[in-house]
């Protein structure tokens, strides 16, 4: 009621439009403390009035009147602020009897008062000399062209029960196979994981609906965190919607947790640890690539007793190396650090259960803490953590990657755990034979044909390039002569002059297509690359040594 309003201007106002429109007067309010105030209350008192509109609550009493807490008198607002005011003669105005003196400000006459303005939220045109983002965005794209690291995506629609055939659909459409994916076993489309899918879709719909503590939680997460704990013999996993996020949040996460942590991070892991890492601004020591005397040289120099975190993948991605899991993960142990292993590329992949490398070579107990994607060898997408029930469930309470987010989808998630049952099964067990034959096969292919295939005990078969334009020249040749899509590597994914081609073949590349693809690829570095081939063949392309991990870090 304007009755409760102690300021001059409010209390000319009508109150009916203080009450229902508030926020017509926040312009003020800025400047204002008396204004506010009113309109605080005014604001709460609507929200209030909606909600329990049987509540009747006594207004708090009017602040006392004081020249002081007069806007004009204080000299807050502006003359021309009064226009809105409608204030009529000065007499009407008791901060200005108060004061003794007229205030001209508030003696505008209703009638002369101008309508106030509204401030253009954009300006009209564009003064000269503000800065140009546009500008600049187009110069630092101009760099990538220059250097030819200027990506264009390939617009790929793969066909489902005909994996891993696609259709390419850049320049009009044509039939493709694709060589370079890393759904590695083909489980995106396996028939189980369709239904899981299909079913999860009728019967909760497509979307999560919120973030886990605000009605995005199932029992489909829990029981696939249960599943992931299991598989890689923990006590806890942690979902997250990919894991880029899960390194990044968990990483970040324990760095704000534990004081003093210091973080001995591989000179070649990926850039969601190093990001993590980075931005947790606590210490960190890069060890080279999978050095294992170099990370035991750099342990000896911290206290036993401080807080430290060795970080590192098993599978790398971009040159398919194995990392000395068992050394590492002891050596950790033994300086009282906690191991982080990323094994994203192996998921799925290595070991009886599938599980990965530490699975295979014996060292899940020593392993602290395991990531993993859903979205590689499991065929659907997200990420996890997962390691002792405390330090997940202190990720869990504190990592904002994880809990401001919207959760993932019941469809995924049913996808991933058919998809998990089936790699734990039997069938995965064979799946994983057929891809390590069929990875030996092409490797050899590759070899034999004098390619520079980069030594490498994985299923990632890296070529050797060095050039981003013979690179990507290669890899248009194969796409639009051959039909076959190779992704070409280049900056900053690997370092400048370590360009490369990525092979990553599957179960279901067969012995023809496999040869067939060798053929082509000798035709293609021969007719591009030249240089590139070597004429003695498998033994000394095989003897030809990696690049140096250092340059393959992505430069981040
Ligand atoms: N870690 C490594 C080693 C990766 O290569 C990748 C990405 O491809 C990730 C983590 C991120 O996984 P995701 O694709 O689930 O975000």
């Amino acid at each position: 009621p304007a009755a409760m309003l102690s300021c001059p201007f409010l209390s000319h106002l009508p109150s009916g439009l203080i009450q229902s429109r508030p926020w017509s007067l926040l312009r003020f309010a800025q400047r204002c403390p008396v204004i506010g105030k009113h309109i605080q209350r005014a604001m709460t008192a609507g929200v209030e009035e909606s909600t329990q509109s049987q509540r009747h609550q006594q207004p708090p009493p009017p602040p006392p009147m004081s020249e002081k807490k007069c806007p004009f008198l204080s000299g807050r607002l502006a003359a021309s602020d009064a226009a809105v005011c409608g204030l009529s003669p000065p007499s009407e105005c008791p901060y200005s009897r108060m004061a003794g003196r007229p205030l001209t400000v508030c003696c505008m006459d209703e009638q002369q008062a101008a309508p106030m303005p509204a401030e253009p939220l954009v300006p009209q045109a564009e003064p000269p000399n503000l800065y140009n983002y546009k500008a600049r965005c187009e110069a630092q794209l101009q760099r990538k062209r220059d250097d030819h690291s200027y990506r264009v995506f390939r617009k790929v629609n793969r066909r489902g029960p005909s994996f891993p055939l696609a259709e390419e659909h850049t320049g009009g459409r044509k039939d493709i196979t694709v060589w370079c994916s890393n759904d590695y076993l083909g489980m995106s489309w396996h028939p189980v994981v369709q239904e899981a899918v299909i079913e999860a879709a009728r019967q909760h719909g497509v979307g999560s609906g919120g973030t886990r503590n605000i009605s995005g939680n199932t029992i489909h997460h829990e029981a696939l965190e249960a599943e992931l704990a299991d598989w890689h013999g923990k006590e806890a996993a942690l979902l997250f919607t990919s894991c880029y996020v899960a390194n990044e949040a968990t990483l970040y996460t324990l760095g704000q947790l534990v004081p003093g942590l210091v973080f001995l991070s591989d000179a070649g892991n990926h850039a969601s640890m190093i990001h993590g890492i980075r931005t947790s601004n606590c210490r960190k020591i890069i060890f080279p690539h999978n050095n294992v005397a170099r990370l035991r040289q750099e342990l000896l120099k911290l206290p036993l007793d401080s807080p430290k975190l060795v970080a590192f993948e098993t599978v790398h991605s971009m040159t398919g190396d194995i990392s000395p899991l068992a050394e590492l993960c002891s050596l950790t142990r033994q300086f009282g650090g906690l191991s982080y292993v990323d094994e994203v590329h192996a998921v799925g992949m290595y070991g009886a259960a599938g599980a990965g490398v530490g699975e295979r070579d014996g060292c899940l107990a020593g392993m602290d803490l395991i990531s993993g994607t859903l979205g590689k060898a499991i065929g659907n997408i997200g990420g996890y953590v997962a390691g002792d029930a405390t330090v997940i469930d202190a990720v869990r309470s504190y990592a904002s990657g994880f809990i401001f987010t919207t959760s993932l989808p019941p469809t995924v998630l049913a996808g991933a755990r058919a998809s998990l049952a089936v790699l734990r099964s039997v069938e995965g067990a064979e799946l994983r034979q057929r891809h390590q034959a069929a990875v030996q096969l092409l490797r050899e292919a590759l070899l034999s044909r004098g390619l520079p295939v980069i030594p490498a005990p994985s299923h990632i078969i890296p070529l050797h390039v060095g050039d981003p334009r013979v690179a990507q020249a290669i890899s248009e040749h194969m796409m639009h002569r051959c039909g076959a899509y190779i992704q070409a590597i280049n900056y900053p994914t690997v370092a400048r002059g370590d360009e490369r081609l990525r092979l990553a073949p599957t179960p279901h590349h067969t012995e023809p297509m496999i040869v067939r693809l060798a053929d082509q690829l000798a035709d293609a570095f021969r007719l591009i690359g030249p240089h590139l081939l070597r004429s003695d063949g498998l033994e000394s392309a095989a003897a030809d040594p990696p690049p140096s991990l250092q340059q393959l870090v992505v430069a981040a």
